[in-house]
Formats: structure tokens, C-alpha cells, sequence
């Protein structure tokens, strides 16, 4: 079976594992910034040593240096420089900024806390008024659709006039996204604590204050080519991810 693959089971052990914890893993982001920062570092010193080696030509005089060649050699290393130490101090920044996060601990143990508490929350069906403000909005929606294209038709009849009557005032509304897993939405928060904003905007459901979140499927979902990632909205008090914008899908 495609999903008993070995490398799918440990990349799901994994995840479990971080979940079992319930602890932001700091050093998983920590070491590819520190990484970057010393690639640059290396770089930079290469660039040094490849510029003060410039190009020299042989001929029956002797060793000289063509004026022409140095000068383009020395542009595209000035150039590559440029790019290469731009990196340096955005890694540098970046790794100040995690730095910052990290000694916020009253904000780190509520980023714990939270998604220690929604890695067991069922998936909680609607009730019967949710469905119906889900269908309205669906309607609506789609009323609003045919009203706009109806209005770029050059005809008038009063099926035209009456369409465009219902709709009037109305503006595209966001019905509840597709549900995933709370476990996978607990993995998000433990994985990118910087993205979730707290008290977001208030819940359309109950008016409770939402929370913004990057959502990222679990890794075995890219494996598996079915892999969701995007700005994720969630009601604490409904137990509801009210909204999800995609950015990337596999
Ligand atoms: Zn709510």
C-alpha cells in the first residue's frame, strides 16, 4: 500500500511525537537560519579570496592583467557580493527576531497551552440554523454572481431588472472551509508560533475573538501529493476553523 511506505509511517511518528510533547520545536527553527547565516559567512570570505585572485593572462611578455576582463570579473563579484550579503543580514535579522520570540514566554506558554487543548477536539458538525446561514450565503453568493454578469449584457427585460433588484446590496460572503483535523491545525501552531495572532477579528458565528494561524498540512500529506498550507482563521469558542485562505497546495 502507497500510504504503508516506510518514510510516510516515520514522518507521521514524527508528528505524534511533537504533538506528544506539546512543545514548540525552537532548535528545528533555529538550525537552518544558523545554517544560512554560515553558507553566507563562507561565501563571503570565497568571494574575497576569488577577488584577489583576478584573472591573469600569460602572454610571451609575461603575466600581465587585461583591463577589460578585471573589470567585468570584479563587477559580477561586487554584484554576487552584494546579493550574498543581503542573505547575511536578513538570516542575521531573522535570527534576532526568533530570538525575541523565544524569550516571550507568557506568549509561548499560551501557544502551548492552546494547541495542547485543540489536538483533541472533535470535529463538530453544524446545527441546523449554522446550515442554514451556510446555504443563504451560498445562495446569495451566487446570486450575486449571475447579477454581475446578467448586468454586462446588453438586453432589458424584467427578469434582468428583478435579478439585478435582488441582489442589490449584496457582497460576496466566505462560507466555512473544508474542516481538517484539529491534531494537524495543534501541529501548525507548535510549528510556526509566529504566524498566530491572538484575538484575530471576532468569530461570524458566536462574536467571540477568533485566531489567526498559518496552517500547514502534515508533512506525510506533501509526501502523499495532497499536501494544504494558508492563513487559517478559528473560533476557540465554536471549535471552528471559520476560514482558510490557500496559498500552496500539492
Ligand atoms: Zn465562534
Amino acid at each position: 500500500m502507497l500510504f504503508d511506505r516506510p518514510e510516510i509511517k516515520k514522518l507521521c511518528e514524527q508528528d505524534r511525537e511533537v504533538l506528544a510533547k506539546g512543545k514548540i520545536d525552537w532548535i528545528s527553527k533555529i538550525l537552518p537560519i544558523a545554517k544560512e547565516i554560515i553558507a553566507c559567512d563562507d561565501r563571503l570570505s570565497d568571494d574575497d579570496f576569488i577577488y584577489y585572485s583576478r584573472p591573469e593572462i600569460k602572454t610571451s611578455e609575461g603575466i600581465i592583467k587585461t583591463p577589460e576582463g578585471e573589470n567585468e570579473w570584479g563587477a559580477k563579484i561586487i554584484e554576487f557580493r552584494k546579493a550574498r550579503k543581503e542573505r547575511f543580514i536578513q538570516a542575521k535579522r531573522k535570527l534576532e527576531d526568533l530570538i525575541t520570540l523565544i524569550s516571550d514566554k507568557d506568549r509561548n506558554d499560551a501557544l502551548e497551552a492552546l494547541a495542547n487543548k485543540i489536538k483533541d477536539w472533535e470535529h463538530r458538525d453544524l446545527s441546523s440554523e449554522e446550515k442554514d446561514r451556510e446555504l443563504k450565503i451560498e445562495e446569495d453568493n451566487l446570486l450575486l454572481v449571475k447579477a454581475q454578469f446578467i448586468d454586462r449584457l446588453d438586453i432589458s427585460d424584467i427578469e434582468k431588472s428583478e435579478i439585478l433588484e435582488k441582489a442589490k446590496g449584496l457582497v460576496h460572503r466566505y462560507s466555512l472551509p473544508d474542516q481538517y483535523p484539529w491534531k494537524d491545525v495543534a501541529l501548525s501552531i507548535l510549528s510556526s508560533p509566529e504566524d498566530v495572532i491572538f484575538d484575530f477579528n471576532d468569530c461570524p458565528y458566536c462574536g467571540e475573538k477568533q485566531i489567526k494561524l498559518h496552517f500547514h498540512s502534515p508533512k506525510s500529506t506533501w509526501a502523499r501529493n495532497c499536501g494544504v498550507a494558508g492563513e487559517m482563521v478559528i473560533c476557540p469558542k465554536c471549535q471552528r476553523q471559520t476560514s482558510l485562505t490557500e496559498t500552496v497546495r500539492n
